[in-house]
């Protein structure tokens, strides 16, 4: 049996920026990841996806972005370069093709099963991801088996769909993303929007995400919101990696020629019932944005840059067709595929250990487990600022884990 100070499951950004911490303060760890390093951007992405926060932005521990444009959106396959080399850069101790199949508390620590193999540690960081599973809504039971459903997990593109209309359920970055792809291989679209948020690429000549780092929103702890509960589970962002003006709100969508309904409710005998709330959940949304946008501007006045940046302005209302169809016949032959855009989850069920809540979410106070001394989880939403929901965030946040891992084992000596 192999014995270890601390494992961390997982070779994505956070486990490999958690190594980095580790290797900073001399913790003797590996890492062990189920295919290679980036394995979800890897095997769980479509290939034409671009990150949605801008190249800037991209950085981890002893590593910031150095290409030549900054201000550009990394296509799927440079995160992928990017992390790879990243492990090299840290020199991360990564045990690739190792799944982690059981992690047990025992007397001094952890016992993990990876792959045949029994390994000790006195400390386990999960950085296994946020998004390896999807989160398929009840009603998915009762499509029609003649329509094709699909997730984001597996979709790559549209030419693995049947000909036909695609309903995409779920409006957030993935779904708008996929509709507006969809939509230009031909195929006739239907979005149907929920709860969302709506934020413009660009605001006074800078990206949202220059925005959203300089007002300090995406340093607001987790401690410090008010619901915790809903900022974890906010839907991202309606943006996607596209430079200049392009907008891809649901005014843009809507005149490419996609129909817009509302949150979809339930499908009784192969019918589709979508919700009326589709004005006020888009009215909802823009209040928002404007509230954000507000914020914004009010930081730039306090900050003296009103006469550096463009003026301030607003964006058109969300405008909803009044004749948005309220159901859809999906046994009529219109609708051929239903691709379920409606969020990812964890899979932790590896953890044979009970620090699951009845939701089944691991129950964590900013990364680290109570219930579990010496057990932390990193990469999920919102764990310590707004900003853990991004990779970037995982610089501040594997820092602060990795002090108190290192509190832990010198309090155990
Ligand atoms: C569609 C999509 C778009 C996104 N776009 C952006 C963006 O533009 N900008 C941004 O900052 N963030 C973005 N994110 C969010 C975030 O960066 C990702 O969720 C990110 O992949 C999380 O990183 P991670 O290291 O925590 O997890 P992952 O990248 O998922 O890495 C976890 C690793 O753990 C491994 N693993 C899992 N289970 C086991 C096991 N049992 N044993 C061994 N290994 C295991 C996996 O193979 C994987 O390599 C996006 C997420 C999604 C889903």
């Amino acid at each position: 049996m192999m014995q270890t100070t601390a494992v961390v499951v997982g070779a994505g950004h956070a486990g490999l920026a958690m190594s980095r911490r580790l290797t900073e303060r001399s913790i003797d760890h590996v890492v062990l990841e189920r295919g290679e390093v980036a394995n979800s951007w890897r095997t769980q992405r479509w290939p034409s996806l671009r990150l949605l926060t801008p190249n800037w932005q991209t950085r981890l521990p002893g590593h910031d972005y150095a290409g030549d444009d900054p201000g550009g959106f990394m296509p799927v396959a440079d995160v992928v370069t990017t992390l790879t080399r990243y492990a090299r850069l840290v020199d991360a101790p990564v045990r690739t093709a190792t799944t982690v199949r059981t992690v047990r508390a025992v007397s001094q620590g952890f016992e993990i099963q990876a792959n045949d193999d029994l390994l000790r540690a006195r400390a386990v960081v999960v950085a296994s991801g946020a998004c390896n599973l999807p989160a398929i809504p009840g009603v998915a039971d009762a499509v029609p088996p003649s329509v094709t459903t699909i997730t984001p997990l597996t979709y790559r593109d549209p030419g693995q769909l049947p000909d036909g209309g695609v309903l995409v359920v779920g409006a957030s970055a993935t779904g708008i993303q996929l509709a507006d792809q969809i939509h230009r291989s031909g195929r006739p679209v239907t979005l149907s929007v929920g709860e969302h948020v709506r934020l413009p690429r660009t605001y006074r000549g800078r990206d949202i995400f220059w925005w959203l780092e300089s007002t300090g929103l995406l340093a607001e702890r987790y401690d410090e919101i008010d619901d915790l509960t809903r900022a974890r589970h906010l839907p991202s962002p309606q943006l996607t990696g596209t430079c200049g003006a392009t907008i891809t709100d649901l005014n843009a969508l809507t005149a490419l020629g996609i129909r817009i309904v509302g949150r979809l409710g339930r499908i009784t005998d192969g019918v589709a019932q979508f919700s009326g709330s589709l004005a006020n959940a888009c009215a909802l949304a823009d209040l928002k944005m404007n509230r954000f946008l507000n914020r914004a501007d009010e930081w730039a006045t306090a900050s003296g840059l009103d006469d550096q940046l463009p003026p301030s302005h607003r964006f058109a209302p969300t405008c909803v067709d009044p004749r948005s169809p309220l159901e859809l016949d999906l046994r009529s032959g219109g609708i051929t595929t239903v691709l379920w855009a409606t969020g990812f989850r964890p899979d932790h069920s590896w953890l044979d250990i009970p620090v699951r809540d009845r939701t089944g979410h691991l129950r964590h106070d900013g990364g680290v487990v109570a219930d579990a001394p010496g057990l932390y989880v990193l990469g999920m939403p919102v764990l310590r600022t707004r900003a853990s929901t991004y990779i970037h965030g995982a610089g501040t946040d594997s820092e602060a884990l990795a002090d108190h891992l290192n509190s832990f084992l010198s309090s155990r000596r």
